[in-house]
């Protein structure tokens, strides 16, 4: 069983059940695997979670860009109360750039090595909105680059002339200059130096108070999600292990995967005789994934029960919004670590 809140007026993407599978010669493996939760509307929801947990794929997932080997073999996606599993060729190309933009991690294979900056941002433009002149489209590209850090003579520069950060700023304004609804931020900001990339977190700020621009930032970086983050969504081995406040969970964590992460944060704050928390084990192979909890191999409050069967995601007592995967917050067993 999952229980997500939402669903109401201000809940602009629901998924349910979604499991992507990826179709190996070792057999089926399960990237996603019964993920449930919502994006709300205006929001800046961070997915966080080690490489290879899923987050990626279920950003693929999310714009149906997902290709075999791979399949989206369960689970419903609504947008805005629409099914978009349904839709067809035509349907889900306009729905990819003016309801969904996707700020892609690799930016070198992403862009056309033979095309200009400039006419990257044109045809982006005018794939969606033909009716929109060349010399318009144009002034949307200079206005968008020049916010992002960079000169407005470098539109008329090739991929290779531009430097990593430059062309991971490219990236994020193609994503940005059709004004979607939603911007799916794949580690939108790995390769950019830390002032760069507070003007691209600003940037996404500006664009969500001004007009109400919901952000699903994709990253590894628990801290980036500190900063700028309303809530906060937090993966392990393709299943959902924590969702709510990001103020709430960073105060305290309910799953200890959750937990160890957070502790492993590099703190300056940090004394001598502190050292920084190293979470035991590794993450499993999602071909043969362990029976019951996921993480029951690593966990320092492991149950009997938890290798046994898998907990549901369900609400925190007393804070409806917080959604926790673990036994230790299940009706039946919550209280059992203090007696184990
Ligand atoms: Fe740990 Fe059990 Fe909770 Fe999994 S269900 S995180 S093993 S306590």
């Amino acid at each position: 069983m999952v229980t997500t809140p939402g669903g109401g007026k201000d809940t602009l993407v629901q998924i349910r059940d979604l499991s992507v599978t990826y179709h190996t010669r070792l057999g089926p493996l399960s990237a996603v695997s019964g993920v449930s939760f919502d994006i709300r509307r205006g929001e800046i929801l961070g997915l966080v979670g080690e490489s290879g947990c899923g987050k990626s794929t279920l950003g693929r997932a999310l714009m149906r860009m997902v290709a075999p080997p791979a399949e989206i073999s369960q689970g419903q996606l609504l947008f805005d109360g629409e099914d978009i599993m349904a839709y067809d060729g035509e349907k889900m190309r306009d729905f990819r750039g003016r309801r969904v933009s996707m700020i892609f991690q690799d930016p070198l294979t992403s862009l056309n090595p033979v095309q200009r900056v400039d006419e990257h941002v044109v045809e982006a433009i005018q794939v969606h909105e033909p009716q929109t002149t060349i010399r318009v489209a144009l002034n949307r590209a200079r206005t968008l680059i020049q916010t992002l850090g960079i000169r407005a003579n470098r539109l008329r520069d090739y991929p290779h002339q531009l430097s990593g950060g430059m062309r991971q700023r490219v990236m994020a304004g193609l994503g940005l200059v059709l004004n979607a609804d939603l911007i799916v931020a794949d580690e939108a900001t790995t390769s950019l130096d830390v002032i760069v990339e507070a003007k691209l977190l600003d940037e996404f700020k500006r664009l969500r108070d001004e007009f109400n621009l919901t952000i699903l930032l994709i990253t590894h970086n628990i801290a980036l999600v500190a900063q700028i983050a309303d809530r906060i969504a937090v993966m392990y081995a393709g299943q959902m292990a924590e969702v709510g406040d990001v103020v709430t969970v960073f105060d305290d964590p309910c799953h200890p995967y959750t937990e160890g992460l957070l502790r492993s944060v590099p703190n300056v704050k940090l004394n001598e005789r502190e050292v920084l928390y190293k979470m035991g084990g590794e993450p499993p192979n999602l071909t043969h994934p362990p029976m019951g909890c996921r993480f029951h191999p690593r966990c320092p409050m492991a149950m009997p029960i938890c290798s046994a069967e898998e907990p549901a995601l369900l609400p925190v007592v007393g804070d409806v919004e917080h959604l926790v995967h673990c036994w230790l917050h299940q009706p039946q067993t919550r209280g059992a670590e203090a007696q184990a």
